[in-house]
């Protein structure tokens, strides 16, 4: 199993209803690894995202993580996987409104099982690389969209997890905080060893990872 992808899906299925939104879907992505994932609206690329991090069932076929068969999971490493392998950027993540971005940040840490003086380095040091160093004591509801999405990205990026799902990160950015948001997971070197998938329709961003991919017809496309 060492040198198992670090998630491999083959033949998912997934309908809701009568629809049939994933028709026999295969995706690997290794360890370091990363790719988008284009689309048209509606067809299936947050449900993708979703069933590869376990949070919505599949209907058919199988998910491995490091080859391990993931229908065979426990409680307990499904939270596991949730708290060290995998974490999520929604176009609109939610924040802890009591809390500043800095705290949001080191609050994922210590849940991470960081110690307090590691997750203040780390979380200052990301928040810092995408511009927010004189923002992060403010809370959500005192910052911009953007400033609140760089914020969700910076606690994904600096926790432990090697691999992140980003569901249309840069969806409601403009282009300056685009711009912050690819630079940081381009060049962000707490994410030279993470794997990331990125939904978007970003083609600035899209072009800069190193496998994209057209979700078609219920299955993936190289492009
Ligand atoms: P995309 O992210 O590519 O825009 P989605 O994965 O969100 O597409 O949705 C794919 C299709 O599945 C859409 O037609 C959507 O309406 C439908 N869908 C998504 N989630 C649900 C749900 N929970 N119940 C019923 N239909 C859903
Ligand atoms: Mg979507």
């Amino acid at each position: 199993m060492g040198d198992a992808p670090l998630l491999r899906a083959e033949n998912l299925h997934k309908s809701y209803g009568d629809v049939e939104i994933l028709k026999g879907l295969d995706f690997s992505i290794g360890k370091g690894e990363n790719c988008s994932i284009v689309g048209k609206s509606g067809s299936g690329k947050s449900t993708l995202l979703n069933l590869l991090a376990l949070l919505d069932r599949k209907d058919g076929g199988k998910i491995y993580y490091e080859g391990k068969d993931t229908d065979a999971f426990s409680e307990k490493d499904l939270v596991a996987l949730r708290r060290n392998t995998v974490s999520f950027v929604f176009q609109n993540s939610l924040l802890l409104e009591d809390f500043s971005a800095l705290e949001n940040v080191m609050i994922a840490l210590f849940i991470a099982g960081f110690s307090k003086k590691e997750a203040w380095e780390r979380a200052t040091e990301v928040l810092e690389s995408v511009g927010l160093k004189d923002r992060m004591n403010h809370r959500p509801k005192e910052l911009s969209g953007g400033e609140r999405q760089r914020t969700a990205i910076s606690r994904a990026v600096a926790s432990s997890s090697s691999l992140i799902f980003l569901d249309e990160p840069t969806g409601s950015l403009d282009e300056e905080a685009r711009f912050s948001v690819e630079n940081l997971l381009f060049s962000s070197p707490y994410l030279q060893k993470k794997a990331f998938i990125i939904v978007t329709h970003d083609s600035d961003l899209s072009l800069r990872t190193s496998k994209r991919y057209l979700l078609k017809g219920g299955v993936l496309e190289t492009v």
